[in-house]
């Protein structure tokens, strides 16, 4: 298994307009899209700087996985995404090296992506997330 490229860089944040004024005023960038994933209780938005996107994460739900980041450890980088051609092969792979997972099997993310999670106990604290884009196939 190799990623490709880093898919995205995934931020929480507590108020998503606040942080999208940040990145588009300062930092010059483009919010090309704002989606809510029921899924995981975050609405995102992205923004995209050369072939990496920056994903902002707000909660809908303090209880969700956002929601209790934040209350532990304030805003900031929540997880690295890299993207992969085979999800499920690169789980496998991943689980067979010893490496603990959070999702056992693909499920979906925003824009069509096919995603699941390794746990950071297993990747030196960093929250880690492969990627596969089912519509570029
Ligand atoms: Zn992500």
């Amino acid at each position: 298994m190799k990623p490709t490229h880093i898919e995205h860089i995934g931020i929480a944040v507590r108020n998503l307009e606040e942080s999208i004024a940040y990145y588009e005023q300062v930092l010059g960038l483009t919010c090309y899209a704002v989606e809510e994933v029921a899924d995981q209780k975050v609405k995102t938005a992205f923004f995209m700087v050369g072939q990496t996107k920056i994903e902002l994460l707000e909660s809908t739900d303090p209880e969700g996985p956002i929601g209790k980041f934040i209350e532990k450890k304030g805003e900031g980088v929540h997880h690295l995404a890299f993207a992969v051609d085979n999800l499920e092969d690169a789980l496998q792979e991943t689980a067979e090296k010893g490496i603990q997972l959070i999702d056992k099997a693909p499920r979906k993310g925003a824009e069509g992506m096919h995603i699941a999670f390794l746990h950071p106990k297993s990747t030196f604290g960093v929250l880690t997330e492969f990627c596969e884009d089912k519509s570029k196939q």
